[in-house]
């Protein structure tokens, strides 16, 4: 009985800790041989197998069946993370204050995400590239999540137009350029984590540089030239994307990383439709929780990739009709053509 208590333990200590990825089942394997080896024929009675309980053979069908179950598991993890590879470097799992783990309970809760997830969100580095209506609800939300170093960039100010839907801003900081409006309700919400704003626009000049230092760019920009200079830098770098519109009512999210499947930018939109075709927001107009649906997703996928859980939109289209209350998913392939990803490009 306490030879069971002490696997039960061991996971437990895992989960409070946040012991990295990986180091649980050596620990749990290391329990299982101390056992074994108190338990040996040829070892004389002692105190320690007294107290574990059961004898050598159980212990031994024991360990079997426990091995048989995790290589089962392993083998069927394996087949279902078709698009497996860790976004983030090395994660620093382990190193949480008490305040953030009282925080993060209820992410470490989550199977998906428990403590070694909440260590890579710790670790993760995400650009959010436009601090307007996606980037809001997307920039609060990683906030929230405990992503350690959140950049954003935009050289907007407030305008009170924006407050319609930009909800990271508030009245009383109008005319304040975005990344310092968005900057004062990130630390707010969570003092734990690092804001880096970049009061200017995006341009070719700096944008690569900027990039390298991040492991996901989020990409809530209106405008053509800089959803295209993103993609071909992120390409280039093999960082992942993860990319949202919206227009109106309806809007899209994907993930974009060729470097792990699936499409880029360009392979989806080869071509820039014509001026004047696609009108911005502010020609068109949008409604007020549109780009809160959206940016939500775009965070939720940024956190699945950093995360490994579940099955990011890699190789896949969400498209959100509000007006009707439908989404649906399409797969969206890779171009050996593209001019951003493809061959041609590569060589
Ligand atoms: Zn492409």
């Amino acid at each position: 009985m306490i030879g069971l208590l002490g696997f039960v333990a061991i996971w437990g200590a895992s989960r409070w800790f946040g012991w990295r990825r990986g180091a649980l089942w050596p620990a749990l394997a290391l329990w299982w041989v101390v056992i074994m080896l108190s338990h040996l024929p040829v070892v004389a009675d002692n105190p320690l197998r007294r107290v574990v309980g059961g004898d050598f053979a159980g212990w031994l069908v024991f360990g079997l069946l426990a091995g048989l179950v995790l290589a089962y598991r392993a083998l069927f993890a394996g087949l279902r993370s078709r698009n497996a590879g860790p976004v983030v470097a090395e994660p620093v799992a382990g190193r949480f204050r008490p305040a953030e783990l009282d925080r993060y309970a209820r992410h470490i809760l989550l199977r998906e995400i428990g403590g070694p997830g909440q260590g890579a969100l710790k670790a993760a580095r995400v650009l959010v590239v436009g601090a307007g209506g996606l980037g809001s609800p997307a920039l609060m939300y990683l906030a929230a999540s405990g992503v350690g170093v959140i950049g954003v960039v935009d050289d907007d100010v407030v305008e009170n137009s924006n407050l319609q839907r930009q909800i990271i801003h508030a009245d009383a900081r109008l005319g304040m350029p975005k990344v310092f409006s968005a900057e004062i309700a990130i630390k707010a919400l969570n003092p734990f984590i690092e804001v880096r704003p970049y009061n200017r626009r995006l341009d070719e000049a700096s944008a690569a540089a900027l990039i390298a230092d991040y492991d996901l760019v989020l990409d809530g920009t209106d405008n053509f030239d800089t959803r295209e200079l993103v993609n071909r830098v992120c390409v280039a770098a093999g960082k992942p994307l993860v990319w949202g519109a919206i227009t109106q009512w309806e809007g899209q999210v994907a993930v974009l990383d060729p470097a792990r499947g699936g499409p880029c930018y360009a392979c989806i939109f080869p071509e820039r439709p014509a001026a004047g075709l696609v009108p911005s927001c502010a020609e068109a107009g949008v409604a007020a929780p549109l780009p809160g649906v959206i940016g939500a997703m775009m965070a939720m996928e940024a956190v699945k990739v950093i995360t490994g859980a579940g099955e990011p939109l890699r190789g896949r289209l969400m498209i959100h009709d509000a007006l009707y209350g439908e989404s649906r998913v399409i797969g969206v392939k890779r171009r050996a053509d593209c001019p951003v990803c493809g061959a041609a490009a590569q060589a």
